[in-house]
C-alpha cells in the first residue's frame, strides 16, 4: 500500500509545513485536524467506498483527503491556498483518484462542477472541515443551487452547527435554519473540543450530517430563499413589519398576504416554521412579485 506521511501527527505536520516554507493562515481559517480518530469517525459517518464521488472543501494538509485517497474514493478537493495546495499535490501524487482544484469555494457553482467532473446522476457526497469564515455564505450558496449532494458530513463551529439544525423558537433559529430544514434533514453527530486542531481555535466544533429531502416548492424556490433571508433582517420585529419593509408593501397588502398564508401578523419570524415560510413565499410570489 502507498505510504504517505501521517499529517494528523502534529510533529509531521509542522515539519512538512516548515519544509514547504508555510505557516497556518488565520484569514483562511486554517485549523488542521490532528486527531486520527476524529478523521476515521468522520469518514465512517460518510459511508465511503472505493470509487465513490466525493467533493472536499479546504483539504489543507490533507487529514481527510489522505484517508479518502487510501479508501479509493474519487475525490475532487477544492483549496484556496496555493501554497498548501502545492504541498498537498505532491503528497497525494501517488493517488490518481484525487484531483485538486485551486479555487475559492465561494466562487464555484457546485451543480456545474459536478456535471463537469462526474457522470450524470452520480451520487456525489460532500465532506469538509469548513473554515468558519465561509460557513454561512458557503451553505447559502449550496441551498441556492438546490443542495446538489446525496449526503454532506461537515465540521462547523458549534454555533453554526446549532443554527443548521434548530427549529422555530430556538434561540439560534434563523434564515440558515429555515433553509437547511427546507432542503435537508440535518443532525449534529458529535462535538469535538478545540484540542483536536492545530493551531487551536477559540471555540469547539461539531460534525453535522445533512441529507437532501423532498422539496415542497416549485418555481417559487429562488424567491423563497431570498424572502427567508429578507424577513429575518429584523428578527425582533413582527412578521408584518418585516413584510412591509422588505417588500415595501402597503400594510393592507401585507396583511392580506399573511392572512392567506394563515400567519398571524403579530408573529415574529423566529417563531415561524419552514412550512409557514414556504406557504408565504408561494402566496407572495403569486400575488406580488
Ligand atoms: N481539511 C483540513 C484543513 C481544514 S482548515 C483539516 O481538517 O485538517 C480549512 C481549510 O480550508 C484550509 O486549508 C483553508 O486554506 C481552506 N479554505 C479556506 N477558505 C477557503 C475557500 N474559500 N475555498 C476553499 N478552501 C478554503
Amino acid at each position: 500500500m502507498t505510504q504517505i506521511p501521517d499529517v494528523t501527527s502534529p510533529r509531521v505536520l509542522r515539519e512538512l509545513l516548515k519544509r514547504h516554507g508555510l505557516q497556518p493562515h488565520k484569514q483562511w481559517g486554517q485549523n488542521f485536524l490532528i486527531d486520527g480518530n476524529i478523521v476515521r469517525k468522520i469518514l465512517g459517518l460518510l459511508h465511503t467506498e472505493s470509487g465513490d464521488p466525493i467533493i472536499e472543501i479546504g483539504p489543507g494538509a490533507g487529514a481527510l483527503t489522505a484517508a479518502l485517497a487510501c479508501k479509493g474514493a474519487d475525490v475532487l478537493a477544492v483549496e484556496i491556498d496555493r501554497g498548501i495546495g502545492a504541498m498537498l499535490g505532491s503528497l497525494l501524487e501517488p493517488f490518481p483518484n484525487v484531483r485538486l482544484l485551486l479555487k475559492d469555494a465561494l466562487e464555484i457553482n457546485f451543480k456545474d462542477l459536478i456535471a463537469e467532473t462526474y457522470p450524470a446522476g452520480a451520487p456525489v457526497k460532500l465532506i469538509s472541515n469548513l473554515p468558519y469564515v465561509i460557513s454561512g455564505p458557503f451553505m447559502y450558496n449550496l441551498f441556492k443551487e438546490g443542495f446538489p449532494f446525496t449526503c454532506a458530513v461537515l465540521m462547523f463551529q458549534k454555533e453554526v452547527a446549532r443554527r443548521l439544525v434548530s427549529g422555530p423558537g430556538d434561540s439560534d433559529y434563523g434564515a440558515l435554519s429555515v433553509l437547511s430544514s427546507y432542503f435537508c434533514r440535518g443532525e449534529v453527530l458529535f462535538e469535538v473540543g478545540s484540542n483536536v486542531f492545530w493551531p487551536r481555535p477559540k471555540v469547539g466544533s461539531a460534525v453535522v450530517r445533512l441529507k437532501p429531502k423532498e422539496r415542497i416548492l416549485g418555481d417559487e424556490e429562488g424567491y423563497f430563499i431570498d424572502m427567508v433571508q429578507g424577513l429575518f433582517r429584523q428578527r425582533r420585529k413582527t412578521i408584518l413589519n418585516n413584510m412591509v419593509s422588505y417588500y415595501d408593501l402597503p400594510r393592507e397588502k401585507a396583511l392580506f398576504l399573511l392572512e392567506n398564508a394563515s400567519i398571524l401578523p403579530g408573529e415574529r419570524p423566529e417563531r415561524l416554521s419552514v412550512e409557514q415560510f414556504a406557504m408565504l413565499a408561494r402566496i407572495t410570489y403569486n400575488n406580488h412579485k
